[in-house]
């Protein structure tokens, strides 16, 4: 499933890898409850996506449908995290 990348990293412009897996790309910053070192799929903290109404299998799958698209893309700049964000809400929205 996964290929390799063989693009040019926009943080620091090496090839070889997407910006999403830069090592210069910082620290993890949760978009979820904005604290470091973890994401927000992985976040421990209440969520602030609303799920209400969603089955949690059907905003997960969302999600990793979403996040696999935005890899495909190479977008992992926050405000991409945040249009998915968004994305997923209005989703729960519609399923509401
Ligand atoms: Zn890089
Ligand atoms: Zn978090």
């Amino acid at each position: 499933m996964a290929r390799p990348f063989t693009g040019t990293c926009r943080l620091c412009g090496v090839e070889g890898h997407p910006a999403a897996e830069c090592p210069d790309k910082g620290p993890t910053i949760c978009q979820n409850c904005l604290q470091e070192g973890h994401k927000a799929t992985e976040c421990e903290a209440a969520r602030v996506i609303d799920t209400s109404g969603v089955p949690e299998m059907e905003s997960a799958a969302a999600w990793n449908m979403l996040k696999a698209a935005s890899d495909e893309k190479d977008i992992d700049d926050f405000k991409a995290v945040s249009d998915l964000h968004d994305l997923i809400i209005s989703i729960g929205h519609e399923n509401h």
